[in-house]
Formats: structure tokens, C-alpha cells, sequence
């Protein structure tokens, strides 16, 4: 097993120049190597006290032990000196303290953002986001963490990094709230805290959905993080029967989906997850989410210049969502190197942004954070992936060109069906 660093004092590894490309290189632990124990902090608090019931512990164990692992800074089982030491060489034999074996973090935008790149035991690598918003005016100070639910991802939406990597496997509920806790960890080191959770690194959340709702759960659950409901958002590129069971749960949490278009057929290029479960149908489940719970839903629109930034584009997503209990965030798209497409300008996006709010739609623009080291998900773990050649990356982006050409003139779905890779097509008619 890698060694786990302290977060106190992780690996810095400065923004990226020509030359560097520091970030840590591990070989994928050999099968028989792996550490199979599993992530203590992905146990329900009534599993733990089971646990601490058949040794014959008293019960205050079990909650000294929970306030230990989400609000304590032990990264070790050896410093959790309010459990005895049988106890705590007995917890150490059978559970990780942490699922994350090794970090390394890239701070950017003068220390308001920090990216974590985490090295699972399997030496898959994932990716994390710390992003902090200053006290202003009435608002207090924030720190956002953004969170993968997935090694990889299955939809293959073309703009994104993630997306081209392919996907790996779904992470572990251990796996996904260990990055909370690695940096729950490095702001308290401050006197901080972690305010917010969303679900929007690499991975769709709903395809992995029983193990995020599992982790949404410990995080707002007092005895353990206690992060209130409305301060954890769950994205979704359109994943119907994921949406319908938060529906019939209606938890406080936020839903964002994924719109990026509101025509079918350039939706079907952009979130490919459009073939199988439509705009309108995914607008509809997410319409019953906010009807059963009474959250606005959030709708994030990338902005791609000359593709889904037309006049017509802004007047297709006012009627859809018009009339809707909804927010609408407009996103530049972050430049990654497999696609020829660029950001919309600010004043196409202000456009944009003018049709939707006459029509009473709440919409904001929101700023881009990190973009010199990479903090749209999946690029850190892209450049330490295996680089594609530069043909393979030319022909990408021809194909890109085409499908999106062919989706601006709607042209049958059948001819732009082309090039969608396995794994998303296997999402697709799962
Ligand atoms: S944008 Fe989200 S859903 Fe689409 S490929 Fe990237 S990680 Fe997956």
C-alpha cells in the first residue's frame, strides 16, 4: 500500500510550464498487491456501532471513533489516542482510515483554488477541486469542494477532459467522501471549512447512483459531517431513472443537470446520454424533482462559441425551461486539447444570458476558476494517462467538426450517430 501523506502538507506541484510535468507518476499496484480492506469512513453509523457491539466495546466508542474520522485531523489509526490500543490494531486490521493513497495539489487563481489529484489503491487517479469565494457584503466566506463519483466516465460529452479519457470504474462511497475529509482536513489546518459539496467532477453521478446518494447521506448526516442537504448539489447529464429515484426520495440536495442544448440534435453530439434519454423527458423528471421537494433545479449550459451559442440556441432553452422552477448557469467551456472548439466571448454569453432572463429565467455566468492548471475535470488525470498520438488527436477533432456541422444543419440523428466511443455506446442502450 502507497504510504498515506498527511494533508497538513501535501505535494505542491506548481502550474504546469512547457517543461514541467512533475505530477507524480505511479505504477498501478500488481493483483494480490491492492489493500482490499475497505474505507472506514464509507460504514453507516450503525454498522460502526455493530462493529464496536460484538467486540464488547461500550457504545461512546463507536461516536468517539465517528468524531475522529469525520471532524478529527488523525491520519493514522496509531493518533487516535481516545480509543484503546487493541481497539484501535483492531480497527487498523480491518478497515482503511483512508481510501486515498497518495495526493498531489496544484493551487492556482492565488490560492482561491486548489486542484487534488488522488491516486486510489488500484492507481487509478481522480480528481478534486477546492475552490474559495471570500467573504462579501451580508455573504460569508465559502469553500466548495468538487467531487468525482467515477474513475473515468461512460457519456464521453466531447468538450470534456473525463469524457475522452473513457471510463475506469465507479468509485466506493469511501472513495468518494475521503476526498471531503482530505480536504475537510487541509481547512481546518486554517481554521476553515468545508460549506459546500457538489458532485460535478469526473464520473456521472446518477450512473454510479446508490453509492452517491449513500455518500450525500454521511456527508449531511449530523452525527457524521453534518453538511446541511441544501449545501450538497448532485449533477446529472441526464440520467431519467436516477432523477426519478431522487424524486421519490426528495432529499434537500440540489439537482443540476447537464443541458448544454436544448435542439435534439446537438444535444445528441454534446451529452450523448440525449439518445437515450431526451431533453424534454430529462426536464420533465427534473421538474418533478422540484415539485417534491421544492428546490429550484440548476441547469449548467456550457457556452461553445459558433456551436450552441446562436440566438436560436438561447430562444430553444427559454422555451424549454420557461415557466420552470429553475436556475440557469452559464459556463464558458474550458479549452481542452482534444476538441477544435473554443469558449463563447463574454458578450455572445451576455446575449445569451439576456434571452433567458426575459423570459424570467434566473441566470448567472459563471467564472471559470483554475484554468492554468487544468481544473476542468479529467485534465490532470489526462496528462498522466497515456497521451494520444497527435493524428489520433486530429482526426478526434475532425470528427468532432463534422458531427457538430451535421447536428447545426439537423441532419438525421442516423448520420450523426458516428464515432460515439464503447463505452458510451454501452451506456446508451443499457
Ligand atoms: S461532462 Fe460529466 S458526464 Fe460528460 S463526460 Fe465529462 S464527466 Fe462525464
Amino acid at each position: 500500500m502507497t504510504s498515506l501523506m498527511d494533508p497538513r502538507t501535501p505535494t505542491i506541484v506548481q502550474p504546469r510550464r512547457s517543461q514541467d510535468r512533475a505530477l507524480p507518476l505511479i505504477d498501478a499496484p500488481v493483483a494480490g498487491q491492492r489493500d482490499l480492506r475497505p474505507g472506514l469512513s464509507g460504514l453507516s453509523s450503525d454498522a460502526l456501532r455493530d462493529w464496536f457491539s460484538q467486540r464488547g466495546e461500550p457504545s461512546y466508542r463507536a461516536r468517539q471513533l465517528v468524531d475522529q474520522l469525520w471532524s478529527g485531523r488523525a491520519v493514522s489509526f496509531a493518533e487516535m489516542r481516545t480509543l484503546p490500543a487493541g481497539v484501535r490494531a483492531a480497527l487498523d486490521a480491518e478497515f482503511r482510515l483512508d481510501t486515498v493513497a497518495d495526493t498531489a495539489v496544484r493551487p492556482a487563481d492565488e490560492g482561491l483554488t486548489e486542484k487534488a489529484l488522488h491516486i486510489l489503491d488500484d492507481g487509478r487517479t481522480i480528481e478534486s477541486v477546492l475552490m474559495r469565494y471570500p467573504a462579501r457584503g451580508l455573504r460569508r466566506e465559502r469553500a466548495t469542494i468538487c467531487i468525482s463519483s467515477q474513475a473515468g466516465c461512460a457519456v464521453g460529452c466531447p468538450f470534456c477532459a473525463t469524457g475522452e479519457l473513457g471510463f475506469w470504474r465507479d468509485l466506493s462511497t469511501a472513495e468518494i467522501v475521503d476526498q471531503v475529509r482530505f480536504w475537510s482536513r487541509r481547512l481546518a489546518a486554517d481554521g476553515r471549512r468545508v460549506t459546500n459539496v457538489v458532485f460535478m467532477g469526473m464520473g456521472e453521478p446518477l450512473l454510479n447512483a446508490e453509492t452517491v446518494l449513500e455518500a450525500a447521506a454521511a456527508l449531511s448526516d449530523p452525527q457524521r459531517f453534518g453538511l446541511g442537504a441544501r449545501h450538497i448539489t448532485i449533477s446529472t447529464s441526464g440520467v431519467l431513472p436516477g432523477i426519478e429515484r431522487l424524486s421519490a426520495l426528495a432529499p434537500q440536495y440540489t439537482l443540476a443537470v447537464s443541458l448544454h442544448a436544448a435542439r435534439a440534435g446537438l444535444r445528441d453530439v454534446l451529452v450523448p446520454l440525449n439518445r437515450r434519454w431526451p431533453a424534454e423527458e430529462v426536464v420533465e423528471a427534473a421538474t418533478r424533482y422540484a415539485d417534491a421537494t421544492g428546490r429550484r433545479v440548476t441547469y449548467e449550459y456550457v457556452m461553445i462559441a459558433g456551436i450552441n451559442d446562436t440566438p436560436d440556441d438561447a430562444a430553444q432553452t427559454a422555451a424549454l425551461l420557461r415557466g420552470r422552477l429553475a436556475h440557469v448557469n452559464l459556463i464558458p467551456m474550458n479549452p481542452v486539447a482534444h476538441t477544435p472548439w473554443q469558449p463563447s466571448d463574454a458578450g455572445r454569453i451576455e446575449a445569451f444570458a439576456g434571452v433567458l432572463r426575459a423570459v424570467g429565467l434566473h441566470t448567472t455566468v459563471r467564472r471559470n476558476r483554475g484554468i492554468e492548471i487544468g481544473a476542468a475535470c479529467g485534465q490532470l488525470a489526462a496528462e498522466l494517462a497515456a497521451q494520444p498520438t497527435p493524428a489520433a488527436v486530429a482526426r478526434r477533432r475532425e470528427i468532432l467538426v463534422e458531427r457538430s456541422a451535421a447536428a447545426l444543419r439537423d441532419a438525421p440523428a442516423q448520420a450523426r450517430a458516428t464515432a460515439v466511443p464503447d463505452a458510451t455506446a454501452a451506456v446508451i442502450s443499457r
